[in-house]
């Protein structure tokens, strides 16, 4: 929303010549490749298949979930990108009764530098209609989540044709509809190719901008995000109560990047509504199943949702229209939401990965701040907020000297390789009033989100405190 930090746009002109772009201006051009007109002629592909319902044929070349998985991976092999289809037989009561195939559309585009560490960005690629259980029926899941998949799909074509240090993976994914398999499914792959994964981005229901009660909002898109991290459990959830933590998990961190990221780049027409629930009430999505594996995740889906044009047969009542079809989404909104996830992408995968803070300070006048370095990292932010502020407080701080000090010469000391820690002392500043965190920064200006220095606020999957040890 509006009360923002401005830190990056201060590293961006601080690291930029006068010749090469600044890292807004970078992400910002090259989200403007973002078409309206092409996303269209992805969703109409889509509903083309009839149904994409997770349990129609698999092997009809023309209708079902089969011929819409292989036509994603195809487009996005014709891009160049190395693709794979990431599978599983799943029976899964009571959506999926009998053994399944479900099969997500995958496409890898490999950091240059940072290979391991990936963004991913997601859409679920299968539909339904009033019954999950139909399979037959025409289910043109034109919103949910054409969408979503046209912006998975419209990522890809702009985004192979630069190149990023970190890895961006591009998924349409299949099974949500009967229970997020298909985001279990990606999120196992990842954990099994030990994947650092600094965020997925999940798109679901991102491309109308009206209400059934006559609401419109074409200029915001909700970013939904845990606070506390879940992945953890009760042991988590204890140090979190002695410690703190209940609103930084690093997806909080990602939505907090995204709203500042909007509101840098007005070019990219959209503001962030940060949600601060995982998804919509009682609802679900695909990111829940990357946060179940440790990963920081968050929903894209749209200000206003419609809930005629969802999940619905197709029919009038009434005189009212039901069904999920292509004339009730609104196009340009669409690319919008795109450009934003286009320009996050490109952000992140251009970013060092955020490092890994702790503080202390109990019982004493000042607080240290850890972290050890980061592969890549130029230099580094500290910052703070009072525990009950939503953002973070503009660098640099008033009693720290170590990342200002670092951004004005970049002595030896800020940009030698050694993988030591890093340690910054804040006199005066009591640990107890307020939260703390650390981002990195790249060589060419590119921030890191900022990782909270709490409990579960690593951007890694949570391991217990022993077992780090
Ligand atoms: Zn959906």
């Amino acid at each position: 929303m509006k009360k923002l930090l401005l830190a990056s746009a201060a590293i961006a002109s601080a690291a930029a010549t006068a010749q090469s772009p600044t890292p807004d201006q970078r992400v910002s051009q090259i989200a403007g490749e973002v078409s309206a007109e092409r996303m269209k002629a992805t969703v109409t592909k889509l509903v083309g298949f009839g149904t994409r319902h997770t349990l129609s044929s698999q092997t009809d070349p023309k209708r079902g979930i089969g011929a819409s998985v292989r036509w994603a991976e195809g487009e996005m092999k014709a891009l160049g990108l190395d693709t794979l289809q990431t599978c599983d037989t799943v029976t899964k009561l009571p959506r999926i009764p009998t053994p399944t195939k479900v099969c997500n559309a995958v496409a890898i585009q490999r950091g240059t530098e940072r290979p391991n560490d990936v963004v991913i960005i997601t859409g679920h690629i299968d539909s339904r209609v009033s019954d999950p259980m139909d399979f037959t029926k025409d289910a043109p899941g034109a919103n949910d989540d054409g969408s979503g998949t046209a912006a998975v799909l419209e990522a890809a074509r702009i985004l192979s044709k630069h190149k990023f240090p970190g890895t961006i993976v591009y998924a349409a994914l299949s099974g949500e509809e009967q229970g997020l398999n298909g985001g279990k499914i990606l999120a196992d792959y990842a954990k099994a190719h030990g994947w650092n994964v600094i965020a997925n981005l999940n798109n679901d229901i991102i491309g109308n901008s009206c209400g059934s009660d006559g609401v419109c909002n074409d200029k915001q898109v909700r970013i939904f995000s845990e606070g506390l991290r879940w992945q953890g459990g009760d042991e988590l959830r204890a140090q979190v109560r002695s410690l703190g933590g209940e609103n930084d998990s690093p997806s909080r961190n990602i939505s907090r990047f995204l709203d500042a990221l909007a509101e840098r780049n007005p070019s990219l027409g959209i503001d962030v509504m940060q949600i601060w629930r995982n998804d919509r009430f009682g609802r679900g999505g695909d990111h829940t199943e990357f946060l179940n594996a440790g990963f920081p995740a968050v929903r894209f889906s749209v200000a206003v949702e419609n809930y005629n044009w969802q999940h619905q047969d197709l029919r009038v009542e009434k005189g009212v229209e039901y069904g999920d079809t292509i004339d009730k989404m609104d196009f340009p909104y669409l690319a919008r939401v795109t450009k934003l996830n286009v320009a996050a992408l490109a952000w992140l995968a251009s970013a060092p990965p955020p490092p890994e803070p702790t503080v202390e300070g109990a019982v004493s006048t000042d607080t240290k701040v850890k972290w050890d370095h980061v592969r890549r990292a130029r230099f580094y932010l500290i910052y703070k907020r009072p525990t009950d502020s939503s953002q973070w407080a503009k660098p640099p701080l008033p009693s720290i000297t170590y990342a200002e000090h670092c951004m004005k010469d970049a002595p030896p000391e800020c940009t030698a390789g050694g993988m030591g820690p890093r340690t910054a002392t804040l006199d005066h500043v009591r640990v107890d009033d307020w939260v703390f965190g650390v981002s990195s920064v790249s060589w060419e200006g590119f921030e890191s989100p900022v990782a909270s220095a709490v409990p579960g606020g690593a951007f890694k999957p949570w391991v217990k405190p022993e077992e780090k040890k």
